[in-house]
This record gives structure tokens, sequence and C-alpha cells, in this order.
């Protein structure tokens, strides 16, 4: 088969197997650059996406490849710049492409440090928010891949940088991490951090003040500019439009652009149509719920960073007591390091489930309906409600719609005619065939795992 063929037919199956974020990010510009005796070589655009497809999506690539051409016997990934050399105003050398080591690295201050000139440059920045003190896992290792990457190359790739994820999931953290790390390779760098309210806020008192210029100038000159919270800017016309060309200033003149929001852009409510596109055209990366693991990890940091040693039976039970938010988990920890010292006790187990009892919000979940369910994984997938409900069969459709029947059986234990019937009025055999087919998938597919859980959250956040 031709290359160019058999590659859209690979990515066409990865599509609907991942997240619409997660096959943007990693899929975008790669390529087949040869095939030869079953040995495939594919084109990636930078050292990230090599590594990533390495590491996570050989094992689907290799499958798909073998079923559509039972020739392909090896996969080998490249960096190849053979796109972009087209547009001329490149840059000569890819600066990820010449990386000496792949960004997914841990960073080492080996690289230069410049000294500062003058003054420090004015950042509002949290100094606690770094990437040392950021415990990476499964559900937030793109994300701060791409941070990192960002903070070697400010404003050069991946501009913008826009992260979404739900509350209290390390957003702020790792966008602050990347200003500080900018800050700490280059001191004379401009960096803000504002939340999208503060901008508005700012930008509405310049105006009654007639300081439209100062505002301009001080946002227009920056390096790096973060803005936390962007779905905030929704509904607010006047504030759009400065934004939007606080945007375009910078991003031409390559200072970096990073926001954060609880959801991609496409899904953000009454965000102007070219706001939406600017911003889902660097990079896009989620920060979903953390596992059992991650979480672990991170209240063992948490608690080694004050100096404490929790043991393995205590950091298992508050991993399973603290689900949903990290800030959550964070606050019941210090709260409970507190009480101990105060009361003079070791942070045991019995002492700690004393403490805490049943105060603690694992039950906190909201009452859905299955109109919830069909609207949160069609937005979830990019999709209006009434592709869930409808009858079309394309494969990308499909999908979610089984997903949607999934959560109702699992979420509202619905029965199956029920679920039929609220999406459309199908049979109920295809709901039970439904349910079963995402509940055979979701043992082997870590993607569609984790698409459910971020739906979930969605539904019951
Ligand atoms: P968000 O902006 O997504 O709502 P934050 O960045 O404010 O979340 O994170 C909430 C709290 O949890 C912060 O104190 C942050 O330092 C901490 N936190 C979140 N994720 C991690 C992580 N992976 N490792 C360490 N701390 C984390
Ligand atoms: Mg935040």
């Amino acid at each position: 088969m031709e290359s160019h063929k058999l590659w859209q037919a690979v990515l066409g199956e990865l599509e609907v197997t991942i997240s619409p974020a997660n096959f943007r990010t990693w899929f975008k510009d790669t390529t087949i650059l040869a095939q030869e005796d079953g040995h495939v070589v594919v084109g990636v655009p930078n050292v990230m996406t090599k590594d990533w497809l390495e590491r996570k999506f050989n094992g689907d690539i290799t499958g798909i490849l073998g079923r559509i051409n039972s020739g392909v016997k090896s996969i080998e990934y490249k960096v190849s710049s053979a796109r972009r050399q087209s547009t001329a105003t490149q840059a000569p050398l890819d600066p990820l492409i010449a990386a000496p080591a792949p960004v997914m690295a841990p960073l080492r201050p080996a690289a230069p440090i410049r000294q500062r000139s003058s003054a420090p440059a004015q950042s509002n920045l949290n100094p606690r928010y770094t990437f040392d003190s950021f415990v990476v896992g499964s559900s937030n290792e793109m994300a701060y891949a791409a941070c990192q990457a960002v903070s070697r190359y400010p404003g050069e790739k991946y501009n913008p940088l826009f992260l979404y994820g739900g509350v209290g999931l390390g957003k702020t953290h790792l966008m602050q991490a990347v200003g500080n790390e900018v800050l700490r390779r280059d001191p004379d760098k401009r960096i803000r951090y504002v939340t999208s309210e503060e901008f508005t806020n700012e930008f509405l008192s310049a105006i009654r003040n007639k300081k439209n210029r100062n505002f301009a100038d001080l946002y227009r000159n920056l390096d790096v500019l973060i803005v936390d919270d962007i779905q905030f800017l929704g509904n607010k016309e006047a504030t759009q439009e400065e934004f939007f060309h606080t945007f375009n200033t910078l991003h031409q003149s390559n200072s970096q652009i990073i926001m954060s929001s609880d959801k991609p852009p496409k899904a953000i409510p009454q965000l102007e149509d070219r706001l939406r596109s600017r911003f889902g055209m660097g990079i896009v990366a989620d920060i979903q719920r953390p596992d059992l693991e991650t979480r672990s990890a991170i209240i063992q940091h948490l608690a080694a960073a004050r100096g404490i040693d929790l043991s393995m039976d205590v950091i298992d039970y508050l991993a399973r007591q603290y689900q949903h938010n990290i800030r959550e988990l964070e606050g019941a920890l210090t709260t409970i390091l507190a009480q101990c010292e105060f009361k003079n006790r070791e942070p045991s187990l019995v002492f700690i489930k004393s403490l805490i009892g049943n105060a603690v919000p694992t039950t906190r979940r909201r009452v859905v309906s299955p109109r919830t369910i069909i609207e949160k994984t069609a937005a979830y997938f990019d999709l209006q409600p009434a592709d869930i409900t409808g009858s079309r069969r394309d494969k990308d459709i499909v999908r979610p719609r089984q997903i949607a029947m999934f959560l109702m059986r699992q979420e509202l234990n619905l029965s199956f005619p029920k679920i039929a019937e609220n999406v459309g009025g199908r049979d109920h055999t295809t709901a039970m065939h439904s349910v079963q087919k995402i509940l055979r998938l979701i043992e082997s597919d870590e993607d569609l795992r984790m698409d459910i859980s971020q739906v979930k959250e969605r539904i019951t956040g």
C-alpha cells in the first residue's frame, strides 16, 4: 500500500481510540517516510513526539499497521522536519531536534544560567510551584512534558500552550512552574501570571481611568503571558476583543502564551471562534484525575516536604479517601499533620481514621440524569447530544455513544431497555452489546479508560 494511504488508515483507527487532545498533540505532522521489506519509518516533528510514540503508542501503531498490512514487521520513529521546511520563515534549526537529550528527561541545570543584568524582572509567580515539586503520573505526564518543553524553548514552539482539566489537578502549579523555570534560566524575562478575571478587571479599570495605552503596553511587551482559568472570558465581549489583540501581538513577536481552562477550547461556551481556533493552534494537553498510585506518590511527597514519614498503610488509606482533587487532599493532609503535632501523636492509621472519620468527601456525588451523561459525553468528544441519540454510524460517533450507554449503566444502574430508550429509542440488545463491548475493551485499552474517567469527572464534577 502507498505510504500516505497506509498512514491515513492508521491515523483513522487511532483517532477513534484515543482522546481528541491526545490525537491532535501526538499525531499532528506525522507521516510515513519510508517503507521497505516490512520496515516502516514513521516521521515525527520533534524529539518529544518520538519519545512519546515509542513509549506510549508503539503497541497500538504496530497492531494497527500489522492488521492493515500484514507485511509490516518493524517500525522506527524518526525526527523529520520535512513538512515544515516548506515554510520559508522556519528557523533553520528546530530547537527540539537539536536538543541534546529528549525533553522528557528531567531538566538539569546544565544549560548556562544567565546572570541578571539589572534589577530582577517583575514576576508575580509563586516560587513554590516548580517542576521539582510536581509529582508526575500517567494522569498528568503529557501536560508535564509539554510544560517542560515550553519552559526550555518559550515562544519557539508549542505556542500557545493550552492546559485543561478538572479542579485542583495541578494546572496552576504546572503553568507557574513553566514561568519559574523560564526565569531561572533567564532572570531578565518579563513574565506575567494572571487569572482571566484579573485580566478582565485590569482591562475594565484601564478603560475607566483612560489608561488603555498603559494596559496594552504592559501586556503586549511580555516574554511569557500566563492566563489561568480562561474559560471565564466566555461571555465577556470587550475583554475577548482586547485579549485577541494581545494574543496576536505576543504570538507574532514569538512571546509564549500559556493558558488553562477546565475544558478544551472547543467546549468553552460563548467564546469567539477566532479565539477558539487560536487557543488550539499550538499544543493542547489535558490533565486527568490521578490514579491511586499517583495519589500515593503525591501524599508521600507532600509529607516528606514537611519532614514527615508516613507509613504505607496511612498513605494508602488517604489516597483512597481523596480521589477527586489534589487541593482537597493537600488540605486534609495539612490538617491531619497539624493535629498530630498539636496533640503530640504519631500519624498512625488509627489516629488518622479517628480524625477524619466520616468527614471525607468520597460520596460527594451529584445526582445525574441520562441527559447529563449524553451532554457531557458529547461535549468531551466534540459532538452534539443529537449525534449520540441519532442514527449515524460513523466510527467517531459510535464509540462515544457506547460510552454514554456504558455510563448510564454504571452510574445510574439503568436497565438496558431504559438505556436504549434514552439513547434515541434503540433496541435494548444494542444497549446490552454496547455496554459489554466497553466492559471488554476497558480491560486492555488505557486510553478508553482515561476517556471514560474524564467524562465521569465531568458528569459528577
Ligand atoms: P488547578 O489549577 O488545576 O485547580 P492547582 O495547580 O491549584 O490545581 O493544584 C492544587 C494543589 O495541588 C496545589 O497546591 C498543587 O501544588 C497541588 N498539586 C496538584 N497536582 C500536583 C502534583 N502532581 N504534584 C504535587 N502537587 C500537586
Ligand atoms: Mg488553578
